[in-house]
């Protein structure tokens, strides 16, 4: 048996070594231990839907930077609702509090360091907590291996399981994970299918070399070069539209 302060009413707790997480007898709070000591266990609730989560991903794959028709062709191959842990970490820096997240869990999931907790949502984890049929991952990083490179002093560090969906996704016969925020909605996407950027190339090319050609005609007809370096700014201007909206 090994024994801790609870975090929160300061009752001393006794729990067997090994165990990672232990409910304080005095105040109820779910604790869990780690090497570095006694901490708080909460979890932010879903907000963002199976259908919603789609929706969002549909929008973000709509977007400029994303392959063409990649809302449409992109086909969905699986969706998985889970509950990522993170630390969080208050510290007083300069008298002033900062809160850091750092990842619990060592599946790499683009965005983490991205994450933000909404103080607001925040719930105690315990048996009360309904998960709602989402996967817990466990977390597999300790909290301690974060403690010495973090700024300042520490106030309070805690383990936050956060809403996230898990979307995997086939474009153009390869695969891509995407991973939807469910408390904000925000989109995490280390890489995904980009629009080409070739056809943009081609147009600056074709446009340079334009514009070198009529500054040589300039030499000998000046006004038959500004007019042909009008039409070809028109050109470049329709040119670049096509390609945006079209390719
Ligand atoms: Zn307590």
């Amino acid at each position: 048996m090994a024994s801790t302060k609870c975090p929160k009413c300061a009752a001393p707790v006794t729990f067997d070594t090994g165990t990672k997480f232990v409910k304080c007898s005095y105040c109820e709070s779910q604790i869990f231990i780690d090497r570095s000591g006694a901490g708080f266990y909460y979890a932010v609730p879903f907000s963002v839907a199976e259908a919603d989560a789609i929706g969002l991903f549909k929008r973000w794959a709509a977007g400029p930077a994303r392959a063409k028709d990649l809302d449409k062709h992109a086909q969905i191959a699986g969706i998985r609702k889970q509950y990522f842990p993170v630390y969080m970490f208050k510290r007083d820096v300069k008298g002033r509090e900062e809160v850091l997240v750092e990842p619990a869990g060592s599946t790499t999931l683009p965005g983490l360091h991205k994450l933000r907790i909404p103080a607001g949502d925040i719930k105690i984890f315990d048996e009360g907590f309904d998960i709602g049929g989402a996967e817990l991952v466990k977390p597999d990083i300790e909290m301690l291996s974060y403690m010495d490179s973090l700024p300042g002093k520490a106030k309070e560090q805690a383990l936050v399981y956060f809403p996230i969906w898990r979307m995997d996704y086939v474009f153009d016969q390869k695969r891509f994970e995407v991973v939807i925020d469910a408390s904000t909605g925000e989109i995490f996407s280390a890489n995904f299918p980009a629009r080409s950027s070739t056809a943009y190339m081609v147009v600056a090319a074709a446009g340079f070399v334009a514009f070198a050609l009529e500054g040589l005609l300039a030499l000998s007809s000046l006004a038959v070069a500004a007019s042909l370096m009008a039409l070809t700014v028109v050109g470049i201007f329709a040119a670049s539209y096509y390609v945006a909206r079209r390719l």
